[in-house]
């Protein structure tokens, strides 16, 4: 079996994210986005962390490629910026229905069931899903459609139920992004629940390197009049009859063990040297130093934040805090894994807030606990970010696109 490029090693370095964004082929990305084998880019573990803001990885692919606001490309990149704005506008509420569905009128589950979380629904596109997961913290688009779409409108479960675990799990889990994806699955952020079957999962499989990613003869292998009525009015469909082998979920952690700590940061001692402007990194905002690796001695002393009451409601995987605390490592001075409102009174020296600098983040709990300790900056953004909230992928992308000439103008920071 040949694995996808875009499945190997996630390594949190910049020399993984610099090798994954000169391999970037937006013509290629195009012709082959859909397909599970097809050139899509991984970069979204670094783009969700900050290693690089969108702004920049956009700038680096139009060294070498053309690309515009009709790039497929430039699509997807916009899909993120666009839950991002969604984000900035609503906050917390995208953890809750945007609208109300109405799919099914009875109660969906505030658990996934255990055979969805085990692999062994017995859908081997399902249970390959769930593996793939579990082994590398990444799903191709496809996977997550249609994962999201099984345990949603066929097994009932409450969309946020599944996305709280799918983040998780997910090396790139994004709040934004992942709630409000599993929203437009779900049809409380889209005019329609989204529904897939057999058919189209043989169309985007390809047969090498997934002989097990198969749906036919499941309960997904009906028309999508069937499929639809099942959405509406039946119960949790359960999984397939017979005994299917499953795999063990890896543990979520609300916090990091402190072997985990040790090994990839150094941790905050009591007293943080004078006269040097901090800058706190969060999870989020984990880009190279400004200037360059170089610039250590003169610029802000970095610190590392972990906030761990925000983590209590969505923990995460081993892979994910090791993966998070070994970037951290690399970037800051110190870090300080805890709960941050602390921070200012049990630092010895800790400086006045116009001397603290920090990104808003895209995680409950963050901002409200940095924000007091220092000047709130807003995460970097390619696009627009339109004053009042955009319902829709399409009323943002015009809005944003009415407002700058073209994407290179926009690079340039120029407003038409
Ligand atoms: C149920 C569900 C949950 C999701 N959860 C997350 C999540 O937690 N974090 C996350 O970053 N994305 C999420 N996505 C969006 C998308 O699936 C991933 O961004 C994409 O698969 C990441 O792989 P890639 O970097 O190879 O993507 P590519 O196809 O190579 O795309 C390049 C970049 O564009 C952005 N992008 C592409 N497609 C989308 C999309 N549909 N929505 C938003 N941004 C997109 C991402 O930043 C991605 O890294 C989710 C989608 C669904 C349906």
């Amino acid at each position: 079996m040949s694995t996808p490029a875009h499945l190997l090693g996630f390594e949190p370095t910049r020399t993984e994210l610099l090798r994954r964004l000169d391999a970037v082929h937006p013509g290629e990305y195009a012709r082959t986005r859909n397909a599970l084998d097809g050139a899509v880019t991984g970069l979204s573990p670094y783009l969700c962390h900050g290693v690089i803001s969108l702004r920049d990885a956009v700038a680096r692919v139009m060294q070498k490629h053309r690309l515009g606001y009709d790039d497929k490309l430039m699509f997807e990149f916009a899909w993120r910026e666009f839950f991002h704005h969604v984000w900035r506008r609503e906050g917390e509420r995208v953890l809750l229905d945007m609208r109300p569905a109405h799919v099914w009128p009875g109660t969906y589950a505030s658990e996934l069931p255990a055979d969805l979380r085990e692999g062994r629904t017995g859908v081997p596109v399902i249970d390959a899903a769930v593996r793939q997961l579990y082994a590398t913290g990444y799903l191709h688009n496809h996977a997550r459609m249609w994962l999201s779409s099984y345990a949603v409108h066929l097994r009932k479960v409450h969309w946020r139920a599944g996305a709280d675990w799918l983040y998780g799990h997910l090396l790139d889990g994004d709040v934004p992004s992942n709630h409000l994806s599993w929203q437009w699955v779900a049809g409380t952020f889209s005019s329609k629940p989204y529904l897939f079957n057999a058919e189209n999962v043989a169309k985007y499989v390809p047969r090498q390197g997934f002989e097990s990613w198969r749906a036919a003869g499941t309960v997904v292998d009906q028309d999508y009049a069937a499929l639809e009525q099942l959405a509406r009015e039946a119960d949790d469909v359960g999984p397939e009859p017979g005994q299917h082998e499953g795999v063990v979920e890896p543990q979520l952690h609300a916090a990091p063990q402190p072997a985990w700590v040790t090994e990839h940061v150094t941790p905050l001692t009591a007293t943080l040297p004078s006269r040097r402007e901090i800058e706190l990194v969060a999870p989020w905002a984990m880009g190279e130093r400004e200037g360059g690796a170089g610039a250590g001695a003169g610029g802000p002393w970095r610190l590392g934040v972990i906030h761990l009451p925000a983590h209590a409601a969505l923990p995460w995987s081993e892979a994910r805090w090791r993966w998070v605390l070994q970037r951290m490592g690399a970037i800051t001075e110190a870090a300080f894994v805890g709960d941050a409102t602390t921070l200012a009174s049990s630092v010895r020296g800790w400086p006045q807030p116009d001397r603290v600098l920090a990104r808003r983040s895209p995680m409950p709990g963050y901002d409200a606990a940095l924000g007091p300790l220092g000047a709130l900056r807003e995460a970097t953004r390619l696009l627009p970010n339109p004053p009042e909230t955009c319902r829709s992928f399409s009323v943002f992308y015009e809005t944003v696109k009415r407002q700058s000439r073209s994407l290179q103008s926009q690079l340039n920071g120029e407003l038409s």
